[in-house]
């Protein structure tokens, strides 16, 4: 696992991002719908564990 660029879905109903590469939520978002930055969302529960 590493620590990568916060990222976020750009799909509607998006409340968190992510920061790291070994978090499944953020790993089940498509290419096409990741964008970069936090959006200024909280950091998502499992990336907080990782
Ligand atoms: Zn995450």
């Amino acid at each position: 696992m590493a620590k990568v660029n916060p990222f976020r879905s750009r799909l509607p109903g998006t409340k968190v991002h992510h920061d790291n590469n070994a978090c499944t939520e953020g790993n089940n978002i498509e290419s096409r719908n990741r964008v970069a930055g936090t959006g200024g969302l909280p950091k998502c529960q499992r990336c907080k564990e990782l």
